[in-house]
């Protein structure tokens, strides 16, 4: 029988609330002719890439974001991908873009993110944002991470002095995370401990922190036993396992939900928690691209 007091973090209501203020956000940017647009790359047709780009048209349409796509061909060169790169930069119905990762092997996905204008990369990978980042004067704040601090600050999580491990050093979460949550900023001024395959008594490091954020693309891998009493555990995670279902697999985060929860005060689940702010802050930074581009100024959430 387990005893789960934890509150559950609801990702998809802090995610619908983000996404309300958005709409009317664009409201005012298209009511001054500028409705913002968000474009989809997809090199190949890897079936989960499609799903994902398919969700973040869907996502668009349903607050009033003009979304656009483009198809490469697997097998064509890189240079039919930049030629699709250097055509979007230029595109001015086209705020900010994005090229769904994986590319093929055969296409250097930094070169990729080196090509994209740094005004419309609404993922932040471009290295002028990752530098503004760190510098403390972010444009776009990477989608995950992002989200991750919206959830943390809609659960009435003070960062502020807290001691917060990462499980996870990746570029898309745990390295943007760990840069967002040191800043000198409200939603920051954490002290951070970043942990990754290399770490030393991994347990150690997250039982003696007051969050964990687990990015560690590993399912299951912080159970209960590597929470603290109390502590706050967001699971970036998500995994597909093998089950007995329709489907011959099911959705886990890096974090064993029941165990974890039995000693947290709070917990995110998977699904539900991280996955629908990583998409709601995509909008957030596809309306802030197309406010700096057209110099309208709107309220951000
Ligand atoms: P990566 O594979 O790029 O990075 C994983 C990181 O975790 C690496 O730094 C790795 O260490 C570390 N790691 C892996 N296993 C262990 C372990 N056993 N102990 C300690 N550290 C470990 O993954 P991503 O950052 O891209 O994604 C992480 C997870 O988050 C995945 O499940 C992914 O699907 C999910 N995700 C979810 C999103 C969402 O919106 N919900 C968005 C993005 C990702 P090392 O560097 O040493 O290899």
């Amino acid at each position: 029988m387990t005893d789960i007091d934890a509150e559950i973090i609801d990702g998809n209501a802090v995610a619908s609330e983000i996404r309300d203020d958005l709409t009317d956000a664009i409201e005012t940017l298209a009511d001054a002719g500028a409705r913002p647009g968000l474009a989809t790359v997809l090199m190949g047709d890897d079936p989960a890439s499609e799903t994902y780009v398919n969700m973040k048209q869907r996502d668009c349409e349903e607050v009033g974001i003009e979304s656009y796509h483009v198809d490469v061909d697997g097998d064509a060169p890189a240079e039919e991908l930049y030629d699709e790169i250097a055509t979007l930069n230029e595109d001015d119905d086209v705020h900010g873009y994005i090229v769904q990762a994986p590319v093929p092997d055969h296409v250097d996905y930094r070169e990729v993110i080196r090509r994209v204008d740094p005004a419309k990369d609404v993922d932040g990978f471009h290295p002028e944002n990752v530098g503004r980042l760190v510098a403390g004067d972010a444009r776009f704040r990477p989608c995950t991470p992002h989200g991750v601090q919206k959830l943390l600050e809609a659960a009435g999580v003070e960062t502020e002095g807290a001691d917060v491990t990462i499980v996870g050093r990746s570029d898309i979460v745990g390295k943007p995370l760990a840069n967002l949550l040191i800043q000198k900023a409200d939603d920051g001024n954490a002290t951070v401990t970043v942990c990754h395959s290399r770490t030393e008594d991994l347990a150690e490091k997250t039982r003696s922190a007051d969050v964990v954020v687990a990015a560690a693309g590993a399912p299951e891998l912080v159970d209960g036993s590597m929470i603290g009493e109390g502590a706050v555990v967001i699971d970036v995670g998500v995994n597909r396992v093998d089950a007995d279902n329709e489907k011959g697999y099911e959705l886990v985060g890096d974090v064993e939900f029941e165990s974890a929860a039995e000693k947290a005060s709070a917990i995110t689940p998977v699904p539900g928690g991280v996955g629908p702010m990583t998409r709601a802050m995509l909008l957030y930074n596809t309306v802030k691209a197309a406010s700096l581009q057209e110099g309208v100024d709107v309220e951000l959430p």
